[in-house]
């Protein structure tokens, strides 16, 4: 199969059948062959009712369909399994990303090669509250992860099959894809502007709480990308430099005090200095860290499957 299309879908009976057409009509007018995954995010209204219909008409409807609401990484991640085109184009189910780009978007997959294409929603047909947030957040990321794209969150985006059975997304990190991707060794990420549309019906489904979400799983995305694999080099190092300094701290006082009491120089208790307690606390929270970073070897190391290398090509090998 050349494409697979993922739909994430939470509540968008009105707009599911609509798309399905679209789509259909692009399609038409290509020699590819393909899918369209529709996962159906635990939605509450009558969207599974829907694609079931559609799926009665078309062939190329397949569907899956969560008990309950799990957010759009998960319904990504089981489309991204289930894909079995050779390039895998993802598209929010509300009418606000167009099938129209298809096309183009495949040959810059399959022709330019590119290992992935995000859509740029150039020109934004949302409000306010919203295109502002994302301005920041787009600008902060591209700051962070040296990858130069303009809207890390389009929902509009293709990918070489290789790229998304190789990232593994949860929790609300959909929106790092292109950081997973290039961590995971594929380089070649280009941008397109696509066309955006209003939201035709229901309403969205994030609010501003999205913002936050997002800044604390960029964090775990930066953190798991750099010390995922080896957490002891963190941790064991800001361990050791954080005993040392409490360590020499309390050395220096201790030895003053030895000092002060063979030449017979009155000095007050170690205990009644604010220093002591410092350098206490050092040591402590050192040794701490060091543990943690232990504890978090042994936590990757249970899980080898999370620790697989990412191999391009094999040559008389199974
Ligand atoms: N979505 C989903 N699960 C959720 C929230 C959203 O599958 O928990 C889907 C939603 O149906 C839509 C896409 O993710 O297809 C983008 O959502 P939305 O249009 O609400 O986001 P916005 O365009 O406002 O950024
Ligand atoms: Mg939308």
């Amino acid at each position: 199969m050349d494409l697979s299309i993922v739909v994430p879908s939470y509540n968008e009976e009105e707009s599911l059948g609509e798309l399905v057409a679209w789509i259909g009509r692009v399609m038409a007018d290509t020699k590819w062959t393909y899918e369209i995954i529709i996962v159906d995010d635990g939605s509450r209204d009558a969207t599974m009712k829907v694609v079931e219909d559609l799926s009665e008409h078309n062939n190329a409807v397949k569907a899956i369909s969560f008990r309950r609401n799990y957010g759009k990484s998960a319904a990504l991640n089981v489309g991204f399994a289930a894909a079995q085109g050779s390039v895998v184009i993802t598209m929010d189910a509300d009418l606000q990303d167009s099938p129209d780009e298809i096309p183009a978007l495949m040959n810059m997959i399959l022709v330019e090669g590119y290992d992935m294409v995000s859509g740029w929603k150039k020109v934004r047909h949302d409000p306010l509250s919203k295109t502002i947030p994302s301005k920041i957040f787009n600008g902060v990321v591209r700051n962070i992860s040296g990858i130069q794209l303009h809207d890390f969150n389009c929902g509009l985006k293709a990918y070489r099959s290789d790229v998304v059975k190789s990232v593994e997304v949860y929790g609300e990190m959909h929106r790092y894809i292109p950081l997973l991707a290039k961590e995971a060794g594929f380089n070649k990420i280009g941008e397109k502007v696509v066309t955006h549309y209003e939201r035709k019906f229901g309403v969205s489904k994030f609010g501003i709480e999205r913002t936050i979400k997002g800044f604390l799983d960029l964090l775990s995305v930066t953190f798991m990308s750099k010390f995922g694999k080896r957490p002891m080099h963190l941790f064991g190092a800001l361990g050791t430099l954080m005993f040392f300094i409490g360590f020499v701290a309390a050395l220096w006082l201790g030895s003053k005090k030895i000092w002060c009491v063979c030449n017979g120089i009155p000095m007050p208790l170690l205990t009644s200095s604010p220093y002591f307690y410092l350098a206490l606390t050092c040591m402590i929270l050192g040794t701490q860290l060091f543990l943690a970073g232990f504890i978090a070897e042994l936590v990757t190391r249970n899980a080898p499957e999370r620790n697989v290398y990412m191999i391009a090509k094999k040559i008389g090998v199974e």
